[in-house]
């Protein structure tokens, strides 16, 4: 290996691509962003296009080898992290049958309904480590074969986006251990697809990727696409593993004492533990990174992806230039901890952990004359809070007491948002250096494979500290009072929530119904 050595981690992410070329010493050289287009959303629906995610792909890491000037013959090699839970058909020769159905579709509720609370579920959860929750691959094939018959027949393969991509970059399928775990469909003890879970899909064993671990070669890079990434053919390309695992260690929690508290378009608590770990309750997920890691956690639907509603609403009545995030936390930085007893639910895209219920729905509760939209926007950071709350408490319910929260995500841009979150927890958010640890981590597997470490746990060399986000004593103890208040009423709208959507379908059929007869939708 020569010493100069550097590497790519490309981290395909919900919202775009982002690419960081790494030298093996853990100092960033350079770093590429793709844009795509947002998920095509129809009702449940939300799938994206996957050449543009390949392009995405492709263009960001020319961007970030153009940008780290290294010499690229001496690039020691890449690895893609992909997002976790999607699914797309493809046909004998890789091409797509069906867009990337991502982690965020909610069409699969039913074949998930069907499944939790039985047996058959509690079964399958202690194989494969993961809730029944429509947003698993295994619900979404199940969805294709009761809805698009056509489909579900010709598919040769089910396959995610970082499979997709690395198809396209390689020529060759294979699936690392995490992404795997996160389809619904491997054992989390043997390593091995899950007969149960193929039999339960109606699929074949064979329209599965072959398993490998995150440090195995997938392939080498093809010419024509690595002339566009301006790397020389050839290069090696390793499994790597998910966009969560890498998230994760990129931000240098590897111990099962440490936690990565995740902000995103989503949200995530999480922590690597030696050995798998599952909940009687079957609140929170595990997967399985590679022989000796698993990752321990809860996700929630509401991260970002709130912020994103009340910016996006805002912006419909507002008139001049369009408002950005960083509007509406200063908004949110104007009320004070508690938001003058203003408590949200932030379930505007359903829930995940710990109560996995993809048709829970949003609420204000307590709005009064005295209200304004700043106390909007700070109810709805402390909600995403007590989210995050109630899953530290799932966690040391199961034995996973954890000692140190490291933060990752978009949201650490936010000095505001990290305080928010930090008093909510009653707890020290500490905060790397530099925030994009999925591209991070993925470009350590890859120094990994080729030798410039020894194991996982060396990824602490790369990490650089930032600060300590130091939770406020006055206003966690208002957290304290508004908690739960917040978990009443949690309890009490969980017996609407499948009302609401009723009538939210219902409403939704009955417009489109009379748009095709106005010949508007
Ligand atoms: P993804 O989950 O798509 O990989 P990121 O980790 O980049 O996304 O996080 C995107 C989220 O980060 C946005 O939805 C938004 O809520 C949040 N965000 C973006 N910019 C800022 C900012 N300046 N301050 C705080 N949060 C931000």
């Amino acid at each position: 290996m020569k010493s100069s050595s550097w590497f790519l981690g490309i981290d395909l992410g919900t919202g775009s691509c982002k690419t960081a070329a790494v030298g093996e010493d853990g100092k960033v050289l350079g770093f590429g962003v793709g844009e795509y287009s947002g998920a095509e959303a129809q009702d449940r629906w939300q799938e994206q296009d996957p050449r543009e995610l390949l392009k995405a792909a492709i263009a960001s890491v020319g961007q970030a080898v153009a940008r780290a000037g290294a010499s690229p013959e001496s690039c020691g090699g890449m690895s893609i992290g992909g997002a976790l839970h999607s699914v797309m058909a493809v046909d004998g020769h890789g091409e797509p049958l069906t867009g990337v159905i991502t982690w965020a579709d909610g069409r699969a509720v039913e074949p998930a309904r069907a499944v939790a609370g039985t047996p058959a579920g509690d079964n399958l959860y202690r194989e494969t480590g993961c809730p029944a929750h429509g947003m698993y691959p295994l619900y979404k094939i199940i969805w294709l074969r009761e809805n698009r018959p056509e489909v579900f027949q010709h598919a040769r393969r089910y396959v995610s986006a970082k499979e997709y991509v690395g198809f396209r970059l390689t020529g060759t399928w294979q699936v690392d251990y995490a992404l795997a775990a996160g389809s619904g469909f491997l054992n989390t003890d043997t390593l091995k697809w899950s007969d149960p879970a193929i039999d339960l899909a109606g699929i074949r064993k064979d329209q599965l990727s072959p398993l490998a671990a995150p440090v195995a070669l997938l392939g080498k890079l093809q010419p024509a696409i690595a002339a566009r990434m301006g790397v020389p053919a050839n290069t090696p390309v390793v499994m790597g593993s998910s966009d969560a695992v890498n998230s994760s260690i990129g931000a240098g929690a590897v111990a099962p004492t440490q936690a990565t508290l995740m902000v995103g378009t989503s949200g995530a608590l999480r922590v690597v533990s030696p050995r798998p770990v599952l909940d009687p309750k079957a609140r929170s997920w595990c997967y399985a990174i590679d022989e000796r890691h698993w990752l321990v956690g809860g996700a929630i639907n509401n991260g970002g992806v709130a912020l994103s509603w009340l910016r996006d609403c805002l912006n419909q009545a507002h008139g001049g230039p369009p408002l950005t995030f960083e509007d509406v936390l200063a908004l949110a930085s104007r009320a004070s901890a508690g938001s003058r007893g203003l408590v949200c639910l932030p379930f505007f895209a359903g829930e995940r952990s710990p109560n996995w219920n993809l048709n829970a729905r949003a609420a204000f509760f307590g709005m009064s004359l005295e209200h304004e939209l700043r106390h909007v926007a700070r109810a709805l950071l402390e909600g995403i809070g007590f989210r995050f709350k109630n899953l530290v408490e799932v966690l040391r319910e199961i034995g996973l007491d954890v000692k140190q929260i490291v933060a990752s995500g978009g949201f650490i841009k936010s000095e505001l948002w990290l305080q928010v979150m930090a008093d909510v927890l009653g707890r020290d958010l500490n905060v790397p250096a530099w925030g994009e640890t999925s591209a991070l981590a993925a470009a350590f597997w890859a120094a990994l494979a080729a030798g410039c470490a020894g194991s996982m746990e060396d990824i602490r060399s790369w990490v650089r500290h930032g600060h300590a986000c130091r939770p406020v004593p006055e206003n966690t103890a208002v957290y304290e009072r508004v908690y739960p208040l917040y978990t009443k009423l949690y309890q009490a709208a969980a017996g609407s929530f499948d009302d609401i959507v009723r009538l939210q379908n219902d409403l939704a059929a009955a417009k489109d119904e009379r748009g095709k007869r106005n010949g508007t939708r």
